[in-house]
């Protein structure tokens, strides 16, 4: 997901730090867990980065990625405060085995395959997010049109053309479990009586039942919808709108487009393809907010899919900025790595030099993660943070030793010689796919793509 940078004003920067009060204050305080010259992190690094061993490699073919942007828009300049949000996924195939054609013959970029690439739009998902009702029934809540337009956008999708959006939530969330308790939205609905303890709250829908049609409240009646159970309406404030929807559906519906592929690929029964494409992830392998529960669902229904290649699913993240990505370039730049080296963060050495201890949680990610981050300094001594997907289908039973070693990883060597591969310079801001296409050929995916049929071409 691209982020919006600002640019400090360099000015207005000095000013404030001339600032008395603020200065006394900034003295106060120190970075957290920054590696200092004299603590121990040289020998424990040493010690903790392994050498990529080649064995066990897969040749990968293609790559499958998938970016959103979004923004919110006022509806008309009068009311500026009425906004409507939209989200911009696009994806891309990479094909590893063929040149990049972005190039013309005498090596400029070709600006018009440039920008397909670019402006690749495969689905949009638009909806209200602050002081706006549908025309046709104004009585809707702002939440409830929200909540209609998550569900309307999931059923009435399919990005490949095959298989409903709605379908492979559906086939995710039925992996992990038979039946969900869901919040009726009603507050005067029987399921919501304060008198009642907090886990008889909600009504409990049978999967097998309603299946991904929309369905009603056993007490009252009121509409409800499969995707409820993102929870995803419950991060807009009726009074304040909120954008933070926005964020936590694009993150969530990137991971479900991908499943979707994935899908659709089993529905055509391409093993070949599924077990020769790599699905990239821009970003950690994690569920943040409301929708965090569906991450262990994800990690049940990825094993799955494993099982029934013959090898395991590649996909993976990476991760292109934040704490991670900070303190291996600090480790860069005061430590002498070997090429082509790796080194699990387990959770000992993340609290003690790269952030502090969750107190609630017994180990890091435990309520959203479904990968294990990596560090990785490649052949071509580039720094890549890497989630790879957990080792083992269920978090809950020994989480520390089937997480934390490294060996337990059948993909690693896989992924990280296909990184090795492409060696791409992953800046901050870089988007994968463009990065890619500098030097592979990459196929843009429209609505209404005929997948195999880009797959096949692709090979040509
Ligand atoms: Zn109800």
């Amino acid at each position: 997901m691209p982020f919006n940078r600002e640019k400090a004003n360099k000015f207005s920067h000095e000013r404030i730090i001339n600032n008395q009060v603020i200065k006394e204050k900034i003295d106060q305080y120190r970075i957290i867990c920054d590696i200092d010259k004299d603590n121990n992190v040289r020998k424990e690094v040493q010690f903790r980065f392994q050498q990529n061993e080649m064995g066990n490699v897969r040749k990968v073919d293609f790559i499958f990625t998938i970016d959103s942007s979004f923004t919110e828009l006022p509806l008309n300049d009068d009311i500026p405060s009425a906004k409507m949000g939209i989200v911009n996924f696009s994806s891309n195939i990479i094909n590893l085995n063929k040149k990049s054609d972005i190039y013309d013959k005498s090596g400029f970029i070709n600006p018009q395959k440039y920008n397909e690439i670019y402006n690749s739009n495969i689905l949009t998902f638009v909806c209200p997010t602050f002081n706006l009702v549908p025309k046709e029934d104004d009585s809707l809540s702002v939440v409830d049109s929200i909540r209609k337009e998550i569900y309307d956008f999931y059923y009435n999708n399919s990005p490949f053309n095959s298989v409903k959006l709605i379908e492979s939530l559906f086939n995710v969330i039925r992996e992990a479990n038979t039946s969900l308790k869901l919040k009726c939205r009603n507050q005067k609905c029987k399921s919501n009586d304060k008198t009642l303890n907090r886990k008889d709250i909600g009504i409990l829908v049978d999967l097998d039942k309603v299946h991904i049609e929309p369905f009603k409240c056993e007490h009252c009646g009121n509409i409800m919808y499969l995707t409820d159970y993102l929870r995803l309406h419950e991060a807009i404030d009726e009074e304040f709108g909120h954008s933070t929807v926005l964020t936590r559906f694009a993150q969530v519906t990137e991971h479900l487009i991908s499943i979707n592929l994935i899908d659709t690929l089993i529905k055509h029964k391409s093993w070949n393809l599924l077990t020769n494409t790599a699905f990239i992830i821009d970003g950690p392998l994690a569920i943040y907010g409301e929708p965090a529960k569906i991450h262990r669902s994800l990690l049940r229904y990825l094993h799955y899919i494993s099982e029934k290649l013959e090898n395991p699913i590649i996909y993976f993240g990476i991760i292109k900025s934040g704490r991670l990505k900070d303190h291996f370039t600090l480790l860069e730049k005061k430590i002498e790595l070997e090429q082509n080296s790796f080194m699990l963060v387990d959770d000992s050495y993340r609290f003690k030099y790269i952030q502090k201890a969750p107190e609630n949680n017994q180990y890091f990610g435990q309520e959203v993660s479904f990968g294990q981050d990596f560090l990785f300094y490649s052949k071509g001594k580039k720094r890549f943070v890497v989630s790879m997907l957990y080792p083992m289908r269920n978090k809950d039973i020994n989480f520390k030793e089937n997480a934390f070693d490294y060996r337990n990883y059948n993909n690693l060597s896989t992924v990280l010689n296909l990184i090795n591969e492409i060696s791409i310079d992953l800046y901050e801001d870089a988007i994968l796919p463009l990065a890619l296409a500098h030097k592979y050929a990459a196929i843009s995916l429209n609505p209404g793509t005929n997948i195999l049929e880009k797959f096949i071409k692709s090979n040509l």
